[in-house]
């Protein structure tokens, strides 16, 4: 199966239909690791469009306060307007979408790859190196695990002695695709990054192709129309903070 990976596109329509036309041929189904919403100016879009395509979702932290399982309470001050603001715009059938995501690990494909937020451990967890990565890894038989929350594109490895090593991302510079063949014996902890909120100093949208017959990660970017994005957020008055590091990526 060819699947298109994304992660936290907190409601940027255009970051993600430029993703959709940038993958276009090249994947089966859509699998998303959380944070649909939050941040960006277009949740209802963006949920629609996951419908759409019929991804399969999981949750995120920001899902949750959004859709009202939960308060903003330990948001930063923009994040927690932002996802006021969201949730006082979602249509009530997406409401309930949101409310609805399943909290990962979710298993696909007979085992052969899963789903996370953050980690196996925490849905909260942020794993930015090794030692993170590997307490996830650990725990897990199997092969190929998809995270985000971090919005770092990274891919970790972990072999049968236990080492774990960061194959890709990290302070690296900027690529437009990275190709990683996945051995067999070996499991990998993967983010595709951030398809709205790209935060690795890279400004484009980031995603994930994952073949599991051929073995193989892709890690790609895409330009798409950030001027646009950020005059909606203007228009209802999103916060500036978010507004500006848009085009900055960080
Ligand atoms: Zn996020």
């Amino acid at each position: 199966m060819r699947a298109l990976i994304i992660s936290d596109l907190h409601s940027n329509l255009e970051a993600l239909e430029s993703v959709f036309q940038a993958a276009m041929g090249e994947y089966d189904e859509v699998f998303c690791c959380g944070d649909v919403v939050g941040y960006g100016p277009n949740p209802n879009e963006v949920i629609e469009r996951l419908i759409a395509a019929r991804a399969h979702v999981i949750r995120g932290n920001h899902d949750r306060v959004a859709g009202g399982l939960e308060n903003p309470d330990w948001f930063g001050e923009s994040a927690r307007l932002a996802a006021l603001w969201t949730r006082a715009v979602l249509a009530p059938a997406h409401r309930e979408f949101l409310r609805a995501l399943p909290s990962g690990p979710a298993v696909f494909l007979e085992g052969a790859f899963q789903l996370v937020h953050g980690s196996l451990l925490d849905e909260d967890e942020y794993v930015y190196d090794e030692d993170g990565a590997a307490d996830s890894l650990r725990m897990t038989q199997v092969p190929v695990t998809f995270f985000g929350h971090t919005h770092f594109p990274c891919v970790f490895s972990f072999d049968q002695i236990g080492e774990t090593r960061l194959e890709a991302g990290g302070e690296s510079e900027p690529q437009s695709s990275l190709w990683i063949h996945l051995e067999s014996g070996i499991r990998y902890l993967v983010n595709p990054g951030s398809v709205g909120q790209p935060r690795d100093g890279d400004r484009r949208a980031a995603y994930g192709l994952f073949d599991s017959q051929a073995h193989f990660v892709k890690l790609r970017r895409v330009e798409y129309d950030i001027a646009a994005v950020q005059e909606k957020m203007r228009a209802v008055r999103l916060p500036e903070l978010l507004i500006d590091r848009l085009m900055v990526g960080e």
